[in-house]
């Protein structure tokens, strides 16, 4: 496969060597694939962890490069942050997670399904106007939408953000701050935003001392009137971890990994009743 990409890379750059050179192939394959419909979007389920019970999943994209298989958003979401295409990539994957999970809604069980957002996208004039959009033509309940902005969303201009959060969520819409810890949010920003939960960033759930970091991160959480969501529960420890710090969610490969819907559905179906 790495094969296969320095030569796809050649192709386009004869120059080669400089990283923006790579940087720029990388562009243009990745708007290309955009129009030609190669990339997807897998789902992770989310579980409560009491219930031990999926009740939702995460809508994560992929790149189906044609020779190179499915490529992890951390080897192009920078670029498409850089470049501006997360916009256009970040409203089809909205639209194709809405529409998902309208066709779960219509089962027997209702399908929550969280959404990434980067600040480059939450920045548009129209971001408001997208997500109502992708509401209206799925037939969505905005109510099962969770949209999940990271810290540096609010930081840039949090006067700004704040009133964007509200409007989304007079639409319906929840709201989660991803990797929560990882970046510089203040106590007195966990205040003011107007957020339904923070999911806890698989760093503390794996790292040293996880006991004292989950913890205090649920209790703050917790005394904010939030749900938290426990990111990276990858051993049956942790998930003991997050269950007896009372987290709210658990997501995470001892659970479920991220995988196609028709994969996914499956899980978050359920299991039969007894
Ligand atoms: P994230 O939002 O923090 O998503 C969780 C990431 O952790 C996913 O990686 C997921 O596959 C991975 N993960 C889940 N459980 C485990 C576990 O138990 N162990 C480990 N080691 N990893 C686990 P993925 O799919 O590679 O996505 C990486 C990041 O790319 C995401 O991090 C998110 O920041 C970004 N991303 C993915 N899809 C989108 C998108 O549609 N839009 C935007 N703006 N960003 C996206
Ligand atoms: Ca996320
Ligand atoms: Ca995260
Ligand atoms: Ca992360």
């Amino acid at each position: 496969a790495k094969q296969a990409g320095r030569n796809s890379v050649r192709t386009y750059e004869p120059s080669m060597g400089s990283e923006t050179a790579q940087r720029l192939a990388l562009e243009r394959d990745l708007r290309a694939a955009l129009a030609t419909g190669e990339l997807l979007v897998h789902y992770q389920p989310v579980f409560g962890a009491v219930s031990g019970q999926p009740h939702g999943c995460e809508a994560l994209v992929r790149w189906a490069r044609p020779e190179q298989g499915l490529i992890p958003p951390g080897q192009f979401i920078p670029v498409a942050e850089e470049s501006g295409l997360i916009v256009p990539l970040g409203t089809w994957v909205l639209r194709e997670a809405c529409r998902q999970a309208a066709e779960w809604q219509t089962g027997d069980r209702a399908v929550e399904m969280s959404v990434n957002v980067s600040a480059r996208q939450f920045e548009q004039p129209d971001f408001l106007t997208i997500v109502r959009d992708a509401l209206a033509e799925s037939g969505l309940d905005p109510r099962l939408l969770i949209l999940e902005l990271t810290e540096s969303v609010v930081l840039r201009n949090p006067d700004a953000a704040i009133t964007l959060l509200k409007d989304l969520r007079d639409l319906g819409v929840r709201l989660a701050l991803d990797d929560f810890g990882t970046g510089y949010s203040s106590l007195s920003l966990l205040r003011s935003l107007p957020i339904d939960t923070l999911k806890i960033d698989r760093s503390f759930v794996q790292g040293d001392r996880a006991e004292v970091m989950v913890g205090a991160i649920v209790s703050l959480a917790h005394a904010f009137g939030l749900h938290v969501v426990a990111e990276g529960v990858e051993t049956a420890a942790q998930l003991d971890l997050v269950q007896s710090l009372n987290c709210d969610g658990v997501q995470g490969y001892l659970l479920a990994r991220p995988s196609p819907a028709s994969e996914a559905r499956l899980i978050l179906s359920g299991s039969p009743d007894p």
